[in-house]
């Protein structure tokens, strides 16, 4: 067993970083108060291979592995959430178009998304499917060649902005999951309406949406892989979007850890740094163990995704532990800050208000506990626990 990053991934840990603290740290209040997308920030990361990292390299991508992704988007996520964001989703949706995409797909689609000149945005939620994600009730009707799409999409990160959809339609809801298909919906489609940006507590910069399909037609060439639609997608958010969503946590956390720390030095009550208070230090403690923690769960997944081993348990444990420690862990560090913790004149308080979606998206962390206690329960039942 060896827990050491190759050199290859330390010198992409040490740029991702450099670049976090150069580029999109100066710039993450600006992008969380305008709740504005910055696309420059965008075609940089582009620019520095961190949008195709993982993707094929005949489209543009470098084939790299899926921890050195992660690493990268810690690092990121610990300048912006919002930012990272935009590699979480990009690797994402390359993932869906070059695992299920025709040739033809993905020669069109993915490298504008890899040299960050275009964004996709992935629309699976509704008004009324949330977590029970096979309960889509937006429509795919086939007419000739032509599909119709009728139907709404809710929380889509990156609607206001994108270019693209992959979209989660049913032919027929009576079939539960296996009526579920995946359609790619240009943003220009006819039919196609992207409501005004929702005003959200955290994860501003990103254009989080709902998303209207009326009577929206799109060539029937424009659907996604076959029939086994729900599967795939599942498939997807074990991967990149769980992992993702995990680095994003452990980066968050990471850099509200450093902040209470750097605080905890300089800020003096009783007579001596509160530092030195062993309530102050126990919770430091705490946080750095359990951002460790947190990592190696995503890393040992990331690995097993890498060797082609299962991971849904691994990736839904890095998901969960990740999300519940970062929460829990920012807002320590904010108790740390006091008073000044509760102003904006300290980037403390937008962690705090980034932290929560970590529980939320990408399945809540109940559902999480859902699929790892049934992977629990099939484990058991092959003799393989
Ligand atoms: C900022 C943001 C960005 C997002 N981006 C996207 C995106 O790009 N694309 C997209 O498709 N979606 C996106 N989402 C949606 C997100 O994935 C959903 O909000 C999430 O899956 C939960 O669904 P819901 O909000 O409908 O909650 P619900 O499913 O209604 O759940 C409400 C509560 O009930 C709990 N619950 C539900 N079922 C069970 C159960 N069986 N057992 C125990 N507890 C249960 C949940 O854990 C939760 O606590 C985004 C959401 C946000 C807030």
């Amino acid at each position: 067993m060896n827990f050491g990053l190759s050199a290859e991934q330390v010198a992409i840990r040490d740029q991702a970083r450099s670049v976090a603290t150069a580029e999109v740290a100066t710039r993450a209040a600006k992008i969380d108060a305008s709740a504005e997308f910055d696309w420059d920030l965008h075609q940089r990361l582009a620019e520095l291979g961190f949008l195709g990292l993982t993707a094929p390299e005949e489209f543009g991508g470098q084939a790299s592995n899926t921890v050195s992704w992660c690493i990268v988007v810690e690092e990121i996520a610990r300048a912006s959430s919002a930012v990272s964001n935009g590699i979480t989703l990009t690797d994402g949706m390359i993932h869906y178009i070059s695992t299920l995409g025709t040739r033809d797909q993905k020669e069109k689609y993915i490298p504008p998304l890899i040299r960050g000149e275009k964004l996709c945005s992935f629309a699976l939620t509704e008004p009324n499917t949330g977590s029970d994600a096979a309960s889509v009730r937006t429509t795919a009707r086939y007419e000739g060649d032509e599909v119709i799409l009728n139907g709404q999409k809710m929380f889509i990160s990156g609607a206001a902005y994108a270019d693209h959809f992959i979209v989660v339609a049913t032919v027929d809801r009576e079939l539960r999951h296996k009526g579920i298909r995946t359609y790619i919906v240009p943003g220009d489609a006819p039919g196609l309406v992207v409501g005004e940006k929702l005003d959200l507590m955290g994860i501003r910069g990103f254009g989080t949406s709902p998303v209207f399909f009326d009577g929206c037609r799109i060539p029937a060439s424009n659907q996604l892989g076959g029939n086994e639609g729900f599967r795939i997608v599942m498939q997807g958010l074990d991967g990149p979007g769980r992992l993702g969503a995990a680095s994003q946590a452990v980066g968050l956390a990471q850099a509200a850890m450093e902040s209470a720390l750097t605080y905890s030095l300089e800020r003096s009550q009783f007579g001596q740094p509160i530092f030195d208070h062993q309530a102050i230090q126990f919770m430091l403690a705490d946080m750095s163990a359990e951002i460790e923690a947190a990592r190696l769960l995503i890393w040992n997944a990331a690995w097993r995704r890498d060797a082609g081993l299962p991971f849904t348990k691994e990736s839904s444990h890095a998901k969960l532990f990740a999300g519940d420690m970062c929460v829990r862990n920012v807002s320590n560090a904010l108790q740390i800050f006091g008073g000044y913790g509760y102003s904006k004149e300290y980037p403390i308080e937008r962690f705090y208000r980034d932290a929560k979606i970590h529980q939320i998206w990408d399945g809540t962390n109940q559902i999480q506990r859902m699929i790892i206690a049934r992977q629990l329960k099939k484990q058991t039942e092959s003799g393989i626990l």
